[in-house]
């Protein structure tokens, strides 16, 4: 049996960096805390539990002689400010695409313009980049709520890192109708979703049954899974290698795999080794 893994997979590049930030700061003795979950894998989670890293639920959690740090998501300026204020150390983890999205709403903000962003405001990321901007933001999920909105002055409009195109280039047009002026429009969507779905799609066509490696919550993960299904009908979500039931890989000669932007490597490598094992088994007379 052939184990095949998808061309893109796994840890997308701002919660590998924010991985190896944390691992650094361990490395140099640091007591450190992350404020949220710093991933959304929870195998990952009680992997840096057990080397002492907890997670916070806001900056007056800190004590003195802590490093905080700021995940992924990035934070408001006031927090970040809170927990500069507490820790001894304030290790900033932002995605530098999210960092882009602040940055582009505090200049526009600076320049007395109004900033529309495209997402959902309820998600961390978006509530950070809203405290760039209190004053002129407004986040709204699709072109629906557009109307909604007040007449905006030479707006900027951005979207959330995770959103589909449709939804962004949708809600833009809306946008004009409200704006005193041509909007200023910048995909600030960042292709990390969009890479691991294409590749699982190219792969699921080829294989006999495929495994998702991801959280079951993650709509990520799922929406990977469906994907999968779409072309290969004994596709799997799992979290971890335990999962596999070798019966399902009755007969199957070729199985791929994905994994979700917040599986880590060790857990698709155990995944794969389980496969491998299966395949052996199988193989034997
Ligand atoms: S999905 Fe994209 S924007 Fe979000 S953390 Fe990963 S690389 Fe950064």
């Amino acid at each position: 049996m052939q184990v095949l893994l998808a061309e893109e997979y796994g840890f997308c590049f701002g919660v590998e960096r924010a991985v190896e930030m944390v691992e650094g700061a361990l490395g140099e003795g640091a007591t450190v805390r992350t404020l949220g979950p710093l991933i959304h894998n929870t195998q990952e989670i009680q992997r840096l539990e057990a080397e002492g890293v907890r997670t916070i639920d806001a900056p007056g959690d800190v004590t003195a002689g802590e490093t905080a740090v700021i995940r992924a998501h990035g934070v408001t300026p006031q927090v970040q400010r809170d927990l500069e204020a507490r820790a001894e150390r304030v290790i900033d983890a932002t995605c530098p695409f999210v960092t882009k999205v602040q940055k582009l709403a505090e200049r526009a903000a600076e320049q007395g313009r109004d900033v529309v962003v495209v997402g959902n405001p309820d998600h961390p990321e978006m509530i950070g980049v809203v405290g760039y901007a209190p004053a002129c933001t407004h986040v709204v999920r699709d072109a629906s709520e557009v109307a909604a909105l007040p007449p905006l002055h030479a707006p900027l409009v951005v979207s959330q890192t995770t959103l589909k195109l449709k939804t962004f280039l949708e809600a833009a047009e809306a946008v004009r109708a409200k704006a005193d002026a041509e909007p200023q429009v910048v995909n600030t969507i960042c292709s990390a979703t969009r890479d691991r779905q294409d590749a699982a799609r190219a792969l699921a066509g080829e294989v006999d049954a495929f495994y998702v490696i991801g959280g079951k919550h993650s709509s990520n993960s799922l929406k990977l899974l469906s994907v999968c299904k779409e072309q290969c009908e004994r596709s799997f979500l799992i979290e971890t290698p335990d999962e596999i039931n070798p019966a399902d890989l009755t007969g199957a000669e070729r199985v791929g795999v994905t994994a979700g932007a917040s599986t880590p490597n060790w857990l698709i490598e155990q995944v794969v080794s389980r496969l491998r094992e299966i395949g052996k088994a199988e193989a034997r007379p």
